[in-house]
C-alpha cells in the first residue's frame, strides 16, 4: 500500500494554519498566516492555497501523492459540497468553498465546522484513540460539540448534528446567542460564566474576584482562580455552571451512549473544577447503569486539534 498523506487547512477568523500529515497523523510539515478576512474572499482563498502549496515544498511531497485536503471552517456548512453557507466573522456567504479547492489542487476536499473536527482529531490522534463512538465538546467563549460514530462524524440531514450547546437545559434561563433561552451554551460556557462573574462583582459578592479582575471584566480564568483560592462566591458559580454542563451530558448520554466523552476548549483547562461536578451528576443519574462510567476525559490535542481533525478528514474517514 502506498504511503497515504493528507493536508488539513484551520480557517479561522483570525488565523489559517496548514499541516501536511502521514497516515499515523504525524505533521511532516506546517505553516501559519494571517486570515485577514477584510481583504475579501478571493484574497483569503489565496492564502489558503498558498499555505497548502509551502507545505506540499516543505515535505518534498507532490500533490498527486495526497489522499486529499481536508478543511476546517466555521459554518453552517453544506459537508456535501464543501459550500460555506455563511460565516460572519469572515464575512462569507455562499462561498463554494470545496469546489474552489476541487478546481485548484484537482484531489478529494473535504470540508467540516471545527467542533466536529475537534471531535474527529481527538477520537483518532488524542484521548479518544481506539475509541470508535465518542461525543466530544468544547467549552470555551460557546459550547459546541462534535458527534463521531463508528469512527466518522455525524452529520445529521442538514449538517447542523453536534449543536450540542443548544439544548435548553433550563426553562426561562438567561438569553443564548442563538435567540433561545437557558441553552447550555448561556448556562456554562466562558461567556457565561463571565456574565454571571459580573453580575455578582456588581452586587459586592467577592472582593478576590474583584481584586483578580483588576480594572477590566472577569472573566472564567479569573473565576478558577479564585475558586482555587477558597473564594465561596466563585467556587458556587463554577459548581452551578458546570452542574448544567453535566446535565446536558447526562441526556446526551442517554441519547448516544457513547463510549467516551472528550471535552476541550479554553474552558476545559479549569481541570477539576469543571470536570468534578460533570463527574459527579453524571454518576448521580445513572446509578447502575453502564452510562454511570463512560469515561469523561480531558481534550488532549491543544492548539493542533484544528489542523489535525482537518487532515483525518481525508486521512482516516474515507
Ligand atoms: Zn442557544
Amino acid at each position: 500500500m502506498t504511503q497515504k498523506f493528507g493536508i488539513g487547512v484551520d480557517l479561522g477568523g483570525t488565523k489559517i494554519a496548514t499541516a501536511l500529515v502521514d497516515g499515523e497523523g504525524r505533521v511532516l510539515a506546517r505553516t501559519s498566516c494571517l486570515t485577514e478576512a477584510q481583504d475579501g474572499v478571493q484574497k483569503v482563498l489565496e492564502r489558503m492555497y498558498g499555505t497548502v502549496d509551502d507545505v506540499l515544498t516543505e515535505a518534498g511531497i507532490d500533490v498527486g501523492q495526497l489522499a486529499g485536503i481536508g478543511i476546517g471552517s466555521p459554518g453552517p456548512l453544506d459537508s456535501k459540497t464543501g459550500g460555506v453557507l455563511n460565516a460572519p466573522n469572515l464575512g462569507w456567504r455562499n462561498v463554494p468553498l470545496g469546489e474552489l479547492f476541487r478546481q485548484r489542487f484537482q484531489v478529494p476536499i473535504q470540508v467540516g465546522n471545527d467542533a466536529n473536527l475537534a471531535g474527529l482529531g481527538e477520537k483518532w490522534l488524542g484521548a479518544g484513540k481506539g475509541v470508535s463512538d465518542l461525543l466530544y465538546l468544547t467549552v470555551s467563549t460557546g459550547i459546541g460539540g462534535g458527534i463521531i460514530i463508528d469512527g466518522k462524524i455525524h452529520t445529521g440531514a442538514h449538517d447542523i448534528a453536534g449543536e450540542v450547546g443548544h439544548i435548553i437545559v433550563k426553562r426561562d434561563g438567561p438569553l443564548c446567542g442563538c435567540g433561545r433561552r437557558g441553552c447550555l451554551e448561556a448556562m456554562a460556557s466562558g461567556t457565561a460564566i463571565a456574565r454571571e462573574a459580573k453580575a455578582g462583582l456588581k452586587r459586592g459578592e467577592s472582593s478576590l474576584l474583584a481584586k483578580l479582575a483588576g480594572a477590566g471584566e472577569p472573566t472564567a480564568k479569573h473565576v478558577g482562580e479564585a475558586a482555587r483560592s477558597g473564594d465561596p462566591f466563585s467556587t458556587k458559580l463554577l459548581r452551578e455552571s458546570f452542574t448544567y454542563l453535566g446535565l446536558g451530558i447526562v441526556s446526551l448520554l442517554n441519547v448516544l451512549d457513547p463510549e467516551m466523552v472528550v471535552i476541550g476548549g479554553g474552558v476545559s483547562n479549569l481541570d477539576d473544577l469543571l470536570f468534578d461536578p460533570v463527574r459527579e451528576i453524571v454518576k448521580e443519574n445513572f446509578g447502575a447503569s453502564p452510562l454511570a462510567d463512560v469515561p469523561i476525559v480531558k481534550a488532549e490535542l491543544g492548539a493542533d486539534v484544528g489542523v489535525l481533525g482537518a487532515a483525518m478528514l481525508v486521512v482516516a474517514q474515507n
